[in-house]
Parts: C-alpha cells; structure tokens; sequence
C-alpha cells in the first residue's frame, strides 16, 4: 500500500516536472513552430526547417549526425543517459504541401518531439536508456520514414512516437497501406485526319486504363481505393496522341491485400497496352505500409493527455483515412501516431495551414510534448509497462 502510494506520488512529481519543463520552453518552441510555419519547404528540400530543429537540440547537449541515411535533410539527435533502459525514438516531420504551405501541420509536429526532447533533457535524471529525435523529411512526398526503416534506423529502437495535428484528438487511428504507379504509354504519332490509320494513339491506352480500373472496382473490397489522374494527355487535336501517361494512388488496408490489387490495376493498364498497340512503362513508388498502432503505448498516451485535461475520442468506425510513412516504422518495433485537435479543420486545406500556425495550434503542440515526455518517462521508469508495449509488438510480429 505504502510503495503503492509513494509510486503515485513519484508519478506526480514526475508529471508536475515535464508539465513545468515544457511550459519554460514555450516561448522558445512556440516562436520556432511558428518560424518553419512561415517558411514551408517541399519534402527532401526542407534544410532550413531541419536545422531549426536541429539548432536547439545541439545547444542543449544532443549528440548531432545530420544527413542520416544519406538523405540531405535527415538527422538524429541522441541522449545517452548511461542507464540501462529503452531506446525510444520521438520523430520529427517538417515538410509543407505544394501551393498550400504548411496545411499537414507537420510544423507542428517537428517542433513537439524537440520540445518534448527538450523538456526531457531538463529532467534527465527520470531518463533511462537512450532517447532520440529522429528527423524524418518528406512525409508528403517521398516516404523519408521508409527509406530510414528500410536502411535499419528503427531496428533498435523500443518505442517509436510522434503526434499528428488534426480536428480530433484521437490516440488510435487506422492507416493505409499504399503505393503509386505512373503508367507512360508510347504509341505513334499521326496525322489525325489524313492518316490516323498510321497512327497508336496512346491516349486511348490511358483511357482503357482507367475504364479498365472502373470495371474492376466492383470486384475491390470496401477498403480498397484507386485513384488517379492523367498527367500527360497528348498535346493537339490534330496529332494522334504519341505519348500519354497517367498516375495513380492504389490502397488497401495491408501490404497483402494491396499486392493484389496492384497486380490487377497493372494488368489493366498491360491490357490496354495490348489493345491499342502502345508500349507500357510502368513506374512503381514506394510501398507505404499499414499502420500497426501499438495499442498499449497508445494507453498510455491517452491517459496522460487525460491528466493534461485533453478530452481523447474514438476514431471513426470505419473510412476517413489514408496513409502515411509512419506505418513502415510500426511494422519495425512498436509506434504511435496520435492525434490532437488544432480546430474544425481538415488536412491539405487553406484552413488547415492557418491552424497550423494559431494559437490553437500552437497549445495543440504544447501538449503534445508534454504527454509525449510523460509518455516516454513512464517507459523509462517503469520496466512493467515498457515490457507489456514490447509484448504487444512483438506478439503481433509472431503473427505476421
Ligand atoms: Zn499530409
Ligand atoms: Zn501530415
């Protein structure tokens, strides 16, 4: 009864230290959120943004390698606290959408796991094991988060966390698995009047393509979605198209089921390759895997934002997700990618950027660091709930 107490108490203390810690850096992260928010960089061009994060974690004793994996606008920063313990990873996204600058947030969210890290350092003395910051560019476009997986950087990491702003604070949350694919047809060019008899029109193959899919959508399951646009559509009335293409998004609820589909939305494009004489390329993306949400670590989240007053709601049933490169990280070791409300807003809109950098947003990132300290504390004091996150992980790996 009396440990029981006293571990309470110390679980308080611990709270009321990281809580006191993040709030002496708000001026200082709130102005750098701010700072990315203002400058939007693209994925993979993002410098300027990954050194700002970069900048503080330096001063603040972090070891620094930049360009991790080879990507320019990668890095980690880690704290080696010479105690046994957990490896946990705090990621950090920073790049900006095209036309619509920061309408991810992502802003948001680079500066909550260097806050949190931050906050963190302060109260190192509660640190066991290893924490890092792990700057993961081009969630947008590029898949960073995949790349760095498939190069190991996860392989030794226990808990892997990070926050996403959005119009619900919701701890678990589906992702789809998902990959894209640019279909480029080669036919021959002709006089569309005088001669088209001499002509391969490969605009008609990118349209068998896409009536080829929409035959084959009654067949899909209901998770299933394939969606794209024709990128390259010929370039005058009077020439017979000799080059056309098209891209799509192809997603599915795992990695296997996407397989199928990709296979059958190629054969379509294959088929009107064949049915119009063209030649097919196709180029195939990164495959972005499903997300597999640690759901005890995500317990854990839930009940600190709890203590941080944040009211948390279920996700929706079923639709409203797409995908992201976090899911790849949570097939590699066990990962959360929580959500906090910023406002009524919804992601890739003029008014979703505007959140990003308001007030509202801003308190959204604060306390996000917050139970994201609280969080990776609670793994590095208690070896009992370290152990069941890892159990959860690894029992689902078995499965596999
Ligand atoms: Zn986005
Ligand atoms: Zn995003």
């Amino acid at each position: 009864m009396s440990d029981c107490t006293t571990s309470v108490h110390n679980h308080n203390q611990h709270n009321v230290q990281i809580i006191a810690a993040v709030d002496s850096l708000a001026p200082q992260v709130t102005a750098l959120a701010l700072n990315i928010h203002a400058n939007p960089e693209l994925s993979f061009e993002e410098v300027n943004s990954a050194a700002a994060l970069i900048a503080p974690l330096r001063t603040a004793g972090f070891e620094i390698e930049e360009q991790l994996g080879g990507l320019p606008t990668a890095f980690r920063a880690t704290f080696d606290s010479g105690k046994p313990g957990p490896v946990i990873s705090l990621l950090a996204e920073y790049d900006a959408l095209v036309d619509l600058g920061h309408a991810c947030g992502h802003n948001l969210i680079g500066t909550a796991s260097v806050t949190a890290a931050l906050a963190l350092k302060q109260v190192s003395h509660l640190l066991t094991g290893k924490l890092e910051v792990v700057g993961t560019p081009a969630e947008e476009e590029g898949g960073g988060k995949i790349i760095l997986s498939d190069k190991g950087f996860f392989d030794h990491v226990d808990a892997v966390m990070m926050f996403h702003p959005r119009d619900k604070t919701m701890v678990v949350r589906g992702g789809l698995a998902c990959v894209d694919a640019v279909f480029k047809f080669y036919g021959k060019a002709a006089h569309a009047a005088s001669a088209p008899q001499n002509g391969i029109s490969a605009l008609d193959a990118v349209i068998h393509t896409f009536n080829g899919i929409n035959a084959l959508r009654q067949l899909f399951t209901d998770d299933v979605r394939v969606h794209g646009i024709i990128s390259e559509g010929g370039s005058a009335t009077n020439i017979v198209p000799a080059y056309s293409e098209a891209k799509f998004l192809m997603r599915a609820s795992t990695v296997r089921g996407l397989s199928i589909v990709k296979q059958k939305v190629f054969d379509a494009a294959r088929g009107a390759a064949l049915m119009t004489g063209a030649r097919l390329e196709i180029e195939e993306g990164l495959t972005y895997a499903e997300r597999n949400n640690n759901l005890t670590l995500a317990e854990y989240f839930k009940q600190n934002l709890e203590i941080l007053g944040v009211e948390v709601v279920p996700p929706p049933k079923s639709g409203g997700i797409g995908s992201s490169d976090i899911g790849n990280v949570s097939q590699i070791t066990a990962a959360i990618h929580p959500y906090i409300r910023i406002g009524d807003v919804l992601p890739h809109t003029p008014e979703f950027a505007q959140a990003a950098g308001s007030e509202a947003g801003l308190q959204a990132m604060l306390q996000a660091a917050k139970a994201l300290a609280m969080t990776a504390t609670d793994l590095c004091q208690d070896a009992d709930k370290l152990q069941a996150v890892r159990d959860e992980f690894l029992s689902w790996k078995s499965h596999f």
